[in-house]
């Protein structure tokens, strides 16, 4: 018994780290963050110390320890986080490792202040594009000369840079903000983009957590002109043999084929289930006309500016 009040305050303490404490005397007004002396303080005196470690650290894990110890300044005032803190964050998704920008996003969108993480996600979506696009032309060279020694490929980049691409299109999801859902529906042009199928995948499941109808238009058109270019075996292999000990990896980047569209139009059926709308076409592949219609049946039941589901 004499017990029971030193571990309810224990589970208490526990309890208020998790979540992070708040602090009365910051706040967050409309337009800006006002920190208290102690933890504005706290903050000029990290951000310069962690900020030379960023710059000049050629360790992976040092860089991600500074990250760690600047994401943890909002945990004593979650009530007002601070933009320097998600820009220093931010910052991290233009890392050289890999591994950092990875750290750099789960600590960015794990309650940071809110502007400044909506900017630096979508910042860092369009670094993540710059070094994929390097990567595919490394990609097409390694496919089609195989004696190229330039061309190495590791692991690392046929495995690691494509899940960290999906990682930051599910981030863009999460923010439900519209400038993030825009560069979400902006990867669905063409079916011939040299785009991976599962880029696609990843770009609409985290569209379609939030209600637009705009969004699940541009879905539904891009998987329906897929379907309709791969019957017509328009959306060739882009890596076939000759890739060497890769060429295992090589089909999880390849173009987009029949069972993305499979995937793109569940996402959709699953949308339509949230939203209580009319059935979706079963089976859904070969279903052109019957999707069309559903969508002119269903669309005013969508929002015509983003809603966030739930
Ligand atoms: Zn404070």
């Amino acid at each position: 018994m004499l017990f029971a009040p030193i571990l309810a305050a224990l589970a208490g303490a526990a309890l208020t780290l998790l979540a992070g404490e708040e602090c009365s005397q910051c706040r967050a007004e409309p337009r800006r963050t006002v920190l208290c002396s102690t933890h504005l303080g706290e903050e000029l005196v990290a951000l310069r110390e962690e900020r030379s470690i960023m710059a000049r650290s050629k360790e992976r894990d040092e860089r991600i320890g500074a990250l760690e110890r600047v994401a943890q300044l909002t945990d004593t005032h979650s009530n007002a986080p601070s933009p320097n803190v998600a820009r220093f964050l931010a910052d991290g998704l233009h890392d050289d490792a890999l591994g950092v920008r990875r750290r750099a996003l789960s600590l960015l969108i794990d309650g940071q202040h809110r502007e400044e993480t909506v900017r630096g996600v979508i910042d860092g979506w369009k670094a993540a594009q710059r070094a994929w696009k390097e990567i595919d032309a490394r990609l097409v060279a390694m496919a089609t000369d195989t004696a190229k020694g330039s061309s190495i490929m590791t692991r690392q980049e046929l495995e690691d840079w494509p899940a960290y691409l999906e990682e930051v299109l599910a981030a863009l999801g999460g923010l439900e903000d519209e400038r993030a859902h825009r560069e979400l529906l902006a990867v669905f042009k063409w079916p011939l983009d040299r785009t991976p199928g599962r880029f696609y995948v990843a770009a609409a499941r985290a569209a379609l957590r939030a209600d637009s109808r705009k969004g699940i238009e541009t879905i539904l058109d891009f998987a329906l002109s897929l379907e309709a270019e791969l019957l017509a075996e328009r959306v060739p292999l882009r890596f076939t043999a000759g890739a060497g000990l890769l060429s295992a990896l090589l089909p999880a980047i390849d173009n987009a084929q029949t069972p993305h569209v499979e995937e793109l139009l569940a996402a959709v059926s699953r949308f339509a289930a949230r939203k209580d709308v009319a059935a979706t076409p079963t089976p859904p592949l070969g279903a052109a006309s019957q999707w069309r219609a559903w969508f002119k049946t269903a669309k005013d039941q969508f929002a015509e500016r983003l809603t966030a589901l739930e």
